[in-house]
């Protein structure tokens, strides 16, 4: 997996201090954000096993990751059996190539795609368009973001970043459509032009959410039902699917149809659930219907390094709901491109280092404030924090020598006199005496460096007036 080319992990200190600077950006991400993570409670309130619901679900995933070649291999084998072309990729490239080899082979001149984050992963677009074929984006966030020549900052809400002004003068720019900042004109615009690109399309890209082992079928959810057209319009549809989204049984889908929709958007259920099982099922002879090939890429692109991970590999039972984003401070409040990865906010901060390499994210996993939001919020109960802290071991161990020297001078030096202040009592307590004066002159810390920085942001949490040990002290002599 390669980073944007625009922006890129290692970046991520610079990149989110411009971030911390767009105010629009910031009031974008805090509405839509706290619109989901209310819609969320709501929604999950009304489930009363949700509890049990989340343990069932990581339950499977669990059991699935630890014989992930057994049940990939069904999969393939039940989707085979069904009519479907089962293709094999180990990385990045080699899942291009498929792709671009399939539309080759078939004269696709006109492409679709429906959103999927294992081809925003894999550059598919990018690689696509060196053979003159990118595919137009049918998911009106992912279209948006494609007119913007930008890259997508959420996982499920590709264009969260941006208001509907924005969209209005974009859609002026790129359309050249009457201004407008109405969400349904602007809408209506959408439909107009990604109507005309189905009707001509040759051939329709798609990612998937779950592949169920014991059938080979293959489940997509979505709300504009440009899934349901990119998969059955065009003659030829290819789905690229992580290794990681099979799951064992048919059954299995119902418990995670009631935990993903409700994480992610507060739905108790998407507006459109498609299952394909290959091309040959009963229903389409009958009627004729759908693609007359399915073909279905098998993405490697480094899970399998994860799956026999012991520490790491409950990363796999992610199910890209999107949840621990929106309730990240981190990601409220500078978005998803200052990642510089494809996979941003909390999931983002421990896929992106073990997909790309610690060498091309190293900044990511130091990237939040451990505060456990993330945990608490993922339907299949990830426990992000700790994994967060063995990759930062992971990193440091890595590069031992040259961590200091990447740091910051004032960093350096705020550490270094944070841990010689911390090797004794006498120390401790002349370092808070010093704290809490300090705190009595505020212009002193929100002038000198580093401080200054800091507070442009943040305000400092106010120190009590008297130390625990300095209230407790007296309290216990009156007892004595
Ligand atoms: S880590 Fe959990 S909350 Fe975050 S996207 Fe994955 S499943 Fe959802």
């Amino acid at each position: 997996m390669s980073t944007t080319p625009e922006r890129n992990a290692n970046a991520f200190d610079a990149q989110a201090r411009d971030a911390l600077g767009d105010a629009t950006l910031k009031s974008a991400l805090r509405n839509a954000t706290d619109l989901f993570a209310e819609r969320r409670t709501a929604a999950i309130d009304a489930v009363p096993d949700w509890e049990a619901l989340r343990e069932h679900a990581r339950q499977v995933k669990d059991a699935t990751v630890a014989r992930l070649d057994h049940y990939i291999g069904q999969f393939a084998d039940k989707a085979e059996q069904a009519g479907a072309t089962v293709h094999w990729a180990r990385d990045a490239n080699e899942a291009c190539a498929i792709v671009a080899k399939i539309a080759e082979d078939h004269g696709a001149e006109r492409l679709v795609k429906s959103k999927s984050m294992a081809t925003e992963e894999i550059h598919l677009n990018k690689a696509l368009a060196a053979h003159d074929r990118e595919p137009v984006e049918t998911d009106l966030g992912e279209w948006i973001i494609q007119l913007a020549g930008e890259t997508p900052s959420h996982i499920i809400v590709p264009a969260i970043h941006m208001t509907r002004d924005a969209i209005g003068e974009l859609f002026v720019d790129k359309l050249g459509i009457p201004p407008s900042n109405d969400p349904k004109t602007l809408c209506a615009h959408a439909r107009e032009r990604l109507r005309n690109h189905f009707a001509k399309a040759d051939l329709g890209i798609s990612g998937v959410n779950f592949g169920v082992a014991e059938t080979g079928s293959i489940l997509i959810l979505e709300n504009e039902g440009n899934v349901r057209m990119t998969t059955t319009m065009p003659k030829v549809h290819v789905a690229v699917m992580g290794i990681e989204r099979v799951i064992p049984r048919f059954a299995d889908l119902e418990v995670f149809l009631r935990l993903l929709p409700r994480s992610g958007t507060g739905q108790h259920l998407t507006t459109y659930q498609s299952i394909l099982t290959g091309t040959d099922s009963p229903k389409q002879r009958r009627c004729g219907q759908g693609p007359e090939e399915l073909h279905i890429v098998l993405l490697d692109n480094g899970r399998s390094k994860i799956a026999v991970d012991e520490k790491m590999r409950e990363t796999l039972a992610c199910i890209r709901c999107g949840a621990c984003l929106n309730a990240c401070p981190v990601y409220q409040t500078i978005g998803g491109h200052a990642y510089g990865s494809v996979y941003p906010g909390p999931i983002g901060a421990i896929l992106t280092p073990q997909l790309a390499g610690m060498h091309e994210a190293k900044p990511l996993p130091f990237a939040s404030t451990l505060c456990g939001a993330c945990k608490d919020v993922c339907p299949v109960k990830i426990d992000i924090p700790s994994l967060l802290l063995e990759l930062r071991q992971r990193a440091v161990e890595g590069t031992a020598t040259e961590s200091p020297a990447k740091r910051g001078f004032f960093e350096s030096l705020t550490w270094r006199m944070w841990s010689w202040f911390m090797r004794g009592p006498k120390r401790f307590r002349f370092a808070s005496a010093m704290a809490r004066f300090g705190q009595r002159l505020p212009l002193l810390h929100r002038l000198l460096p580093p401080m200054a920085a800091w507070h442009s942001t943040r305000e400092l949490p106010k120190l009590a007036k008297k130390s625990f040990r300095d209230s407790y002290r007296p309290s216990q002599g009156s007892k004595q």
